[in-house]
């Protein structure tokens, strides 16, 4: 693994993801310091050209961006690095500098949130709440939730329709996590029933 610092003026674009949820968090720069310190402490630190110095994302703000896996391009002068974040990446507060570019893959943030709560034991959290009460809680919710929805079906009231829709999904992953299950396992399940 050598990326090709000469090719550009010594300063490579990293594009930094999120290994769980595969969204873009932030694109930065490195030369070949940055890149090294990065490989030796795991954590990343880009060059900054505002600065004009190596910048440890997160050296203020404690959210750090911990490497998980690093990709070159094909021609070796572009990096791609998976990471699991601390926090949020943005300076602004959100998860991605990105943010409202990026609408998919939401339900895998949703889902992370949910075992933040529960792994964390958040007490004022409903999510955790309802998780501790255990599987056949969970499950009965799940069940009220969709009859909830069926009988939205009937009506046509969209506003009323959409809520027990998203009332349904999120507790749908609440009852995955009870069972020790993520998202991405029930994905494949439906992926491998593609063909
Ligand atoms: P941090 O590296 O998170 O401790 O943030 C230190 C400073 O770097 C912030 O005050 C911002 O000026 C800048 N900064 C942090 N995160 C970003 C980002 N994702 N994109 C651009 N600038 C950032
Ligand atoms: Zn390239
Ligand atoms: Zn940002
Ligand atoms: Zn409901």
């Amino acid at each position: 693994m050598k990326p090709n610092f000469n090719k550009t003026n010594g300063l490579l674009p990293v594009i930094v993801q999120d290994a769980v949820t595969m969204q873009v968090l932030m694109l930065g720069y490195m030369n070949e310091e940055a890149f090294e310190k990065t490989q030796k402490e795991q954590k990343i630190t880009f060059f900054s050209r505002s600065k004009n110095r190596l910048w440890t994302k997160g050296e203020t703000s404690g959210n750090f961006l911990w490497v998980k896996e690093i990709f070159l391009d094909c021609d070796e002068d572009t990096l791609l690095i998976s990471v699991k974040a601390d926090g949020p990446t943005c300076h602004k507060g959100t998860i991605s500098c990105f943010d409202n570019q990026q609408k998919k893959g939401f339900l895998y943030r949703l889902e992370q949130t949910i075992h933040e709560r529960i792994d964390q034991n958040i007490e004022n959290s409903y999510t955790n709440q309802l998780y501790q009460k255990g599987i056949n809680k969970v499950a009965q919710k799940v069940g009220e939730e969709a009859v909830e929805l069926v009988i939205e079906a009937k009506d046509d009231n969209a506003e009323l329709f959409k809520n027990e829709a998203a009332d349904l999904l999120y507790h749908y992953l609440i009852l995955l996590k009870a069972k020790g299950f993520s998202l991405e396992e029930i994905e494949d399940v439906l992926r491998k029933r593609e063909k």
